[in-house]
């Protein structure tokens, strides 16, 4: 029990100096009997398919660099859909010996397209604040009368604030498990979506990859060490975090250092995939914890590319072209010619 203690005080006074806070938060809301700690369970739910992710990015700022551009957010959505999707042109650069495990999730992410009154939005809410910056400690940022904003309904929208965080956090997400009230991901805004010229070597937007990985139950591939619990055995256990952009093929446990894990702490620039056994995780957390997110019609999957509020549904069908209630997989079809993938337990 006292190994366990110092293994852990160690690792939480490391925590501050690192650039993700998920870990330390999580211990945060443990101690304020903000997280359900049984709440996670493996129902081993896993299936392949598309799931449509609505995302509303709350941007807080308290000067114009904070205020940051519509098309810096559409370059992190894109970032996103690539990584997840192994579609990121550096997925040519997971090492040969990794491409067995590497795996595409199918999570797909949109701006929602209704707000919660159900009001035609466009995924992006303004809020400007006095504070000049934000703790993870206090979690004022999603809290309107704190000086940020309150999240919309956790359940059926993933919530990504934008702010000046602190310290050298770049971000912070929620685990399943959460208090409703404060389920989200947290990203500095000098580290969300694609900044071109950035002296920092975490500007191409893997920071929200990570951390959403993390909203999606995934532990950093370093946990606990060489122990190698982050619970996914394709994963090789590493000893530390790894920084930087470190040449392969290295180790540190006996056994190969999966760097370029999304999960670990590399550069953006240098890592650049998920496992299969993480994509299972992942998908088992969607279609349990959070299957709310796929049961309401809040994205659209070419949202990213244009906007067209007035279309209209003309058809909902299986795979086979027929008719369909709304169960399993099906596919909308719109009056402007594009449709909508989408997977649904009831
Ligand atoms: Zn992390």
């Amino acid at each position: 029990m006292r190994l366990i203690l110092i293994f852990f005080l160690v690792f939480s006074s490391t925590f501050s100096q690192e650039k993700c806070g998920s870990e330390l938060y999580r211990e945060f809301l443990i101690s304020k009997g903000l997280f359900n700690v049984s709440n996670f369970s493996d129902r081993g739910l896993s299936q392949i398919g598309q799931y449509d992710i609505p995302v509303v990015f709350h941007i807080i700022y308290n000067n114009d660099q904070e205020n940051i551009s519509d098309d810096q957010i559409i370059s992190q959505l894109e970032v996103l859909n690539n990584d997840y999707n192994t579609e990121n042109e550096d997925f040519s650069n997971v090492p040969d010996t990794f491409l067995n495990v590497a795996s595409s999730s199918g999570i797909r992410f949109c701006l929602a397209q209704l707000d919660p009154l159900g009001n035609g939005t466009s995924g992006i809410t303004r809020t400007y604040t006095d504070l000049e910056s934000f703790s993870m400690s206090e979690d004022k940022m999603k809290i309107t009368s704190e000086g940020g904003i309150d999240p919309w309904d956790t359940e059926k929208y993933l919530n990504i604030w934008v702010c000046n965080l602190s310290g050298n956090l770049l971000g912070f997400a929620t685990y399943p498990g959460a208090d409703a009230s404060l389920d989200g991901v947290v990203i500095d805004y000098e580290y969300l979506g694609v900044v071109i010229n950035s002296p920092s070597p975490y500007n191409l937007g893997r920071t929200a990859t990570h951390e959403i990985g993390h909203f999606f139950g995934l532990e950093h591939t370093f946990y606990a060490g060489c122990s190698d619990w982050d619970g996914c055995e394709d994963t090789p256990p590493i000893s530390s975090s790894t920084f930087g952009c470190p040449s392969f093929p290295q180790e540190s446990c006996g056994s190969l250092d999966m760097t370029m894990n999304f999960m670990d702490y590399t550069n953006d620039a240098c890592m650049c995939m998920f496992t299969m056994c993480q994509v299972d995780k992942m998908i088992d957390v969607l279609i349990g914890q959070r299957i709310g997110l796929l049961e309401n019609s809040f994205c659209a999957y070419n949202s990213l590319h244009y906007f067209n509020p007035n279309k209209k549904l003309i058809q909902v069908v299986d795979v086979l072209g027929r008719n369909t209630s709304n169960n399993g997989f099906y596919i909308e079809i719109y009056d402007d010619g594009t449709v909508k993938k989408k997977y649904l337990l009831k």
